[in-house]
């Protein structure tokens, strides 16, 4: 095995000092010659024995009929039988000791549920043998380090040594990221096409690299989560140590669910992926091509202090569009120091501008470049920057490039990245090289990859978020209404509890079955009172009519109850009573919202409500568990933050019992998984805690669907 310092588990795959190639093939246009061949050619360090009965010399070497007859010990045995040899022959690698498997064949769980069978009997083989096994249906493994060097697939393009660990969910992109990556000049430690991921997953790589020093950056190609708790652990923790690049696509079947809460209409699952990837600090891309461009950075650059970037060009246009892009990107355009200027007036013709964007205009020369980048560098109110060039007339590109590498180097250490608007023949030229800034074609990508830098490194350094803190409440009590709660809505009186049980405020409210008890209870609360009428199966009852506001004495109380039900009867309702509630004015609505995916468990939502929530769509989402700093963000991260802080002469609202109350809602939805949808809209953000209040609350239960093929991973 290589020279890493204590073993780790999957060693055996990645680090052999022998393989056994079994179902080996003479002919060339076989992905049993292909993969064999990569082996070869591209110099694995260790032995190679290929295995096949009717062969006894393939590629030149020494062909066994069956790995019994192989007379070495195995590390690793590469599996490409037909399928329904597979088991038979894995059962012979275990008896034959080897300490680690490939299975490229496909044919299991992805096709039929006679291949679901086997797919389970080889996962039972390898778990009680203590045998790590990648695949079925995959691709193979790549490891790049010199005292390994193994190429085993069946890809035609072989990797570069880089920084980079990829896997890849599929096998047949897994060809296209290897081409990708060779043209863009990136280079990778180790790559791993995970096929159907019946043994080791993407969370066992993540801790495999997770202390590999080689390997700097983690990329992911993702179609699931095998288990996404499990993933939010390790992620995490790794990084904290280096930064997690996924591409996740793939809808899931319980996007197509069909949404009846706020949050449910408003968020789908891929809202829900996203909030999970950033909550985990893992960055996202939407594509390969993105996920590289961020990569590159990310690989050669430093994490930057803050959002600042500082843009040095030789034309106004790339500039412009550069000084957008990071604008929609969330990113600032630095505020030069007025010593900064100075200095660049002093080294560049008058027309030049000094002001961020600088633009040194067409003629600047490569050693404008390096005089003028060390000069941005070294101004305390940069933190990175874009240097843009287009082709100039009097100089060659590679030159400026040059010129931006040893600029970059003067400075302190910032992230420097270079838009070069160049040919081809000049990327054919520059792509491959590491120890320059890394270029891109275009201002956007470039901006994107800034942006993504600046996100990792707030992440990292925000500080760690413990969970939710437990809050002392009666679980007994809620489950006792939700545990026997048939599937749908809770009564309006049963949903309020829960919240009440839960530590939420909510208004005061009485319940009333018939006319004759409302007048007592209006009485009880005290005038002016809210009515609204209970029908368990409207979904928005003041767009019928049925919730009356600001009543304010017996008289008003008769005639809007005659109002309710006069529209009831018109919309072809009948109520079920009534519930009472005193009146609160002031503050400004609010929505807390929980819906809860099978794959990913409850998703929460804060933002601001009403009647228009939907139009407005002003939320931010969270996902469980919630500690207080993400709470605190989802809270001051809506656009309209500015309301809940009091605009034009409004008192600010209560914003610590806004975040506690996302919290006791976290808690809530985590310990109580039958809660499938949850709305409160409005809750009341007023400015002290005894006027913010629930004033309406919709529970719908259910039993939690758990996917337990996704989740035993
Ligand atoms: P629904 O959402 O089913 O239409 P709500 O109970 O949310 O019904 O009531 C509709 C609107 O009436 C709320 O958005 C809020 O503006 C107002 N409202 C409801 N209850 C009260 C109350 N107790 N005090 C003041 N206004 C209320
Ligand atoms: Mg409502």
């Amino acid at each position: 095995m290589s020279s890493s310092p204590a073993a780790r588990p999957l060693d055996p795959i990645f680090s052999p000092r022998s393989i056994a190639v079994i179902g080996a093939s003479r002919h060339r246009d076989s992905i049993g010659f292909a993969l064999l061949h990569n082996l070869v050619v591209n110099e694995f360090n260790g032995t190679i024995f290929p295995v096949n009965p009717k062969a006894e010399v393939i590629h030149s070497l020494k062909t066994y009929p069956q790995i019994a007859d192989i007379p070495d010990p195995i590390d690793l045995a590469i599996v490409m039988v037909p399928r329904d040899a597979v088991l038979g022959v894995v059962e012979e690698c275990i008896e034959h000791g080897v300490k680690g498997l490939i299975v490229i064949t496909a044919g299991f769980a992805e096709v039929d549920s006679a291949g679901a069978a086997l797919e389970a009997q080889l996962a039972e083989k390898v778990r009680c043998a203590g045998v790590r096994m990648i695949g079925p249906n995959c691709m193979g493994v790549i490891n790049t380090d010199e005292s390994v060097r193994m190429e085993a697939t069946f890809s035609p393009t072989p990797a570069e040594r880089g920084t980079i660990g990829f896997v890849s969910q599929s096998g047949a992109l897994g060809v296209a990221i290897l081409n990708a990556a060779a043209d863009l000049g990136i280079g990778l430690t180790q790559f791993v096409s995970m096929g159907n991921k019946t043994d080791v997953s993407g969370n066992d790589l993540l801790e495999h690299w997770e202390d590999d020093d080689a390997t700097r950056v983690i990329c992911m190609y993702l179609e699931s989560f095998g288990n996404p708790r499990h993933f939010t652990t390790i992620a995490k923790r790794v990084g904290r140590k280096k930064p997690i690049l996924v591409v996740k696509s793939g809808r899931t079947e319980e996007g197509a669910r069909a949404a009846t809460s706020h949050t449910g209409a408003i968020a789908g699952t891929d809202v829900t992926v996203s909030t999970f990837l950033r909550q985990c600090g893992v960055l996202r891309a939407n594509t390969i091509e993105e996920l590289f461009d961020t990569a590159r950075a990310l690989d050669r650059c430093p994490l930057p202090a803050g959002d600042r970037v500082g843009i040095l060009t030789n034309a106004g246009g790339p500039a412009i569009m550069a000084t957008d892009a990071c604008v929609n990107l969330g990113l600032r355009i630095a505020e030069l120091a007025q010593e900064t200027r100075q200095e660049l007036a002093s080294c560049l013709p008058a027309e030049a501008s000094v002001a961020n964007p600088v633009d040194m205009i067409a003629s600047a020369m490569p050693a404008d470049y390096e005089r003028s980048l060390a000069c941005l560098l070294a101004d305390p109110g940069v933190d990175m920057i874009l240097a843009i060039n287009v082709t100039p007339l009097l100089s060659h590109p590679t030159d400026v490039l040059d010129a931006i590498r040893e600029g970059a180097r003067e400075g302190p250490d910032k992230p420097v990245l270079a838009v070069m608007m160049a040919t081809e023949e000049f990327y054919d030229e520059v792509l491959g090289r590491r120890d320059q800034p890394p270029v891109y074609r275009f201002p956007e990508s470039a901006a994107r990859a800034l942006s993504q830098l600046n996100r990792y490194a707030s992440w990292r350094r925000r500080p760690i978020d413990v969970p939710t803190p437990e809050f002392a409440v009666d679980d007994a009590q809620v489950s006792a209404i939700l545990d026997p709660a048939p599937d749908g809505y809770l009564s309006a009186p049963q949903a309020v509890q829960v919240l009440e049980l839960y530590g939420v405020p909510v208004a005061a409210w009485r319940q009333v079955s018939d006319r004759r008890g409302l007048r007592s209870a209006a009485e009880q609360l005290g005038y002016p009172v809210v009515i609204k009428a209970q029908v368990p199966t409207l979904v928005h009852k003041s767009d019928v009519g049925a919730v009356k506001v600001d009543i304010s004495d017996p008289d008003d109380l008769d005639r809007a109850v005659d109002e309710i039900e006069a529209s009831l009867r018109a919309a072809d309702y009948k109520p079920e009573g009534y519930l009472i509630q005193e009146m609160v004015s002031g503050g400004v609505e609010t929505i807390y919202g929980i819906s809860n995916y099978p794959q990913f468990g409850p998703l929460l939502m804060f933002g601001l409500g009403g009647r228009y929530v939907e139009v407005l769509r002003d939320v931010r989402f969270g996902v469980t568990p919630l500690g207080p700093a993400e709470a605190e963000t989802m809270v001051k991260g809506i656009r309209g933050y500015q309301l809940l802080e009091g605009v034009r002469g409004d008192p600010a609202a209560d914003i610590e019992c806004l975040i506690q109350v996302l919290l006791r809602i976290a808690q809530l939805a985590e310990r109580h998984p039958r809660i499938q949808e949850l709305d409160i809209n409005p809750f009341l953000a007023a400015p002290d805690t005894a006027g913010s209040k629930a004033l309406d609350v919709r529970i719908r239960v259910g039993d939690p669907v758990e996917d337990h093929r996704l989740w035993n991973r």
